[in-house]
């Protein structure tokens, strides 16, 4: 609703604005309803921009939260013992480990970590 009496109202602003400007072409000009014409226009413009704006954030909210949350996905469980939630993911070896499992895994040398679940964002 709110939407609608935001367009219309620019729409009207903008032209009233234009209306004023156009008069200033036939008649002598005036600065100051040069200037009304032009806040007018300009105003309703903004407005209209406004509307859109708060368009697109109502939309863009909604969408996100009809989108199905998929957080819970068994591919964060360790590969090796396929047990234990993942806490960390070794680079390396392209796996995912758990606690008691990176004890076990760790070379030493090569293995390189990073928290499991900034690797699920990484690798699918
Ligand atoms: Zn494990
Ligand atoms: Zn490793």
């Amino acid at each position: 609703m709110s939407k609608i009496i935001i367009f219309g109202l620019s729409g009207l602003l903008v032209a009233a604005g234009l209306t004023v400007l156009a008069a200033q072409l036939g008649g002598s000009p005036s600065d100051t309803m040069r200037g009304a014409g032009l806040f007018l226009f300009s105003f309703g413009v903004m407005l209209a921009a406004l509307g859109l704006y708060q368009q697109a954030r109502r939309l863009k909210v909604e969408y996100e939260g009809a989108k199905p949350r998929q957080k819970k996905k068994s591919d964060r469980l360790c590969s090796v013992c396929n047990r234990e939630r993942a806490e960390v993911f070794c680079r390396v070896h392209v796996l995912r480990l758990c606690l008691s499992c990176l004890g076990s895994h760790d070379d030493g040398k090569n293995c390189l970590y990073v928290p499991a679940n900034r690797a699920s964002a990484a690798y699918k």
